[in-house]
């Protein structure tokens, strides 16, 4: 189908835990062709195994989905002209094509229990073949279903794969991929508890809720000639694939909590931006054209192409994704920062919930220390002790040599001098006083800023002195330079 046209593509996740890194790279895929073409972009809940489904799952898909910026234009919250959108409100639209199969003679009941399918499987393995369903119930007489019947036994409906036919995937990122039909067994459709099977409810769905494009995960490329199956068999038209590879942690392993947090909201918690994380996750997988790698939605939107996704493997390498951040966190207006910072201050109990003007101007000098600095809001707590309080601990042993060094006592006098009698301190008179302190003592650089620093905050390096010490105040800075150098 042309992709220009009647572009309808879909995120179709299982509710079975919080959207993980893989599926929102699915959905952000899904979302920037729908866009790019003018389609629509369709969420649907596949919620048919109802033992691991959960609301709360759906919630957590929802909520991460939103923050990422991927709205969707159908979906089981807003409706749409092809709902439900939920598997389990529409199990009377499967049970329909159950039975036209069934009536067709392309479907069956089956009647053989747990025990006697793990029987075959083992014979089949003993025999070096692939556990697969011989088909022992595709030709039951009537009487011997009446049998069943009457034993209690529940039945499930298989599809009757044809024999000796070649199945042919042709997908946008894989390329042309044959199936042979011989290597699968009719798979059961709807399982004895009257709910369909994921190969087959995805197929009606897909095909009633007229979707152009399915663009997925490769791990689902080996159910699709299952799928493709039924279409033929409901005499479909098959819409276009596109499986996008795994994503693998640096160590070429499959992405796993090894590699760092696997779920989005994981990623929202510890402090990257929404924008970050689309962009990084664009990445993986597609190759922009040129050399650049920093991208806004709209931008992403104008360059996505599927052609450009690759069919090799993905790497997760988180430092790009801190990387990614740290770029988008510089690129903040002071307002948008500063509405980022908060929080993260005030969860922390660096702030209260109301905040003062004396809150406001030190959140700007933390923001002036900082914002160049960190790759993650959440960095922002590894810093502020820098910020705050009378409490200072020398990093390691060996600062205390910079301290003793012959200049410091005068340069450590000089400013204390001057911290005493200015009048305000602000980024501005404390550039002039650090100017003042080396002019007096005849220090340059290093031999001025050093000790100070160190007696200051204990460390060897951080944040410009002049957002430091004004959001500390005077009272700390002297406080601090009592403990360290007495
Ligand atoms: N519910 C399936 C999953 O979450 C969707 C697969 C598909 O997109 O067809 O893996």
């Amino acid at each position: 189908m042309d992709i220009m046209e009647n572009c309808r593509v879909r995120f179709a996740p299982s509710p079975t835990g919080p959207l993980h890194i893989g599926g929102a790279r699915s959905a952000l895929f899904n979302y920037l062709i729908a866009k790019r073409f003018k389609g629509q972009f369709i969420l649907r809940i596949e919620d048919t195994d109802v033992e691991r489904s959960s609301r709360e799952s759906e919630d957590n898909i929802f909520d991460s989905l939103r923050w990422l910026g991927l709205d969707w234009d159908e979906g089981p919250d807003i409706g749409g002209p092809y709902g439900p959108y939920r598997q389990m409100e529409r199990l009377a639209i499967y049970k329909k094509y159950i039975q036209e199969l069934i009536d067709k003679g392309l479907a069956y009941y089956c009647y053989c229990t747990e025990e006697e399918l793990e029987e075959e499987r083992q014979e089949l393995i003993a025999k070096g073949e692939p556990p697969r369903y011989l088909g022992k119930c595709r030709e039951l007489s009537p009487e011997q279903k009446e049998q069943f019947i009457q034993e209690g036994r529940k039945p499930v409906v298989r599809f009757r794969v044809p024999g000796n036919q070649e199945i042919v995937v042709n997908d946008l990122v894989r390329g042309k991929v044959v199936f042979e039909s011989n290597g699968i067994g009719d798979y059961v459709i709807l399982k004895s508890d009257g709910i369909p099977t994921y190969n087959f409810a995805v197929v009606i769905d897909d095909y009633l809720m007229k979707i152009s494009h399915v663009i997925r995960a490769e791990e689902h490329l080996s159910n699709t000639p299952r799928q493709i199956l039924i279409y033929e068999a409901l005499g479909w038209e098959t819409p276009t694939f596109a499986h996008v590879s795994l994503i693998l942690g640096k160590d070429k392993s499959k992405m796993s909590k090894r590699h760092g947090a696997t779920s989005v909201v994981q990623y929202k918690e510890q402090g990257y931006l929404p924008e970050a994380v689309v962009n990084f996750l664009a990445l993986l997988g597609w190759a922009p054209e040129g050399e650049e790698e920093i991208f806004t939605m709209e931008e992403l939107i104008e360059q996505f192409s599927l052609e450009r996704v690759s069919k090799r493997p993905a790497v997760f390498d988180i430092d790009k994704l801190k990387w990614i951040n740290g770029v988008y966190i510089r690129g903040c207006s002071n307002e948008e920062i500063r509405d980022l910072f908060i929080p993260v201050l005030q969860e922390a109990g660096h702030l209260p919930e109301k905040l003062s003007d004396r809150d406001y101007q030190w959140i700007q000098l933390v923001i002036n220390g900082l914002q160049e600095k960190v790759h993650t809001l959440k960095e922002v707590l590894e810093h502020i002790d820098m910020f705050v309080g009378d409490q200072v601990e020398l990093e390691s042993e060996d600062l205390k040599k910079v301290l003793e060094e012959e200049q410091v006592p005068l340069v450590i006098e000089t400013l204390k001098e001057k911290i005493k009698t200015v009048e305000e301190l602000t980024p501005e008179t404390v550039k002039t006083m650090l100017k003042e302190v080396s002019k007096e003592t005849k220090q340059k650089g290093k031999k001025v800023f050093m000790p100070i620093r160190i007696a200051i905050t204990g460390k060897m390096h951080g944040p410009e002195l002049h957002s430091i010490i004004p959001a500390l105040g005077k009272e700390n800075v002297l406080k601090r330079i009592e403990k360290t150098v007495g």
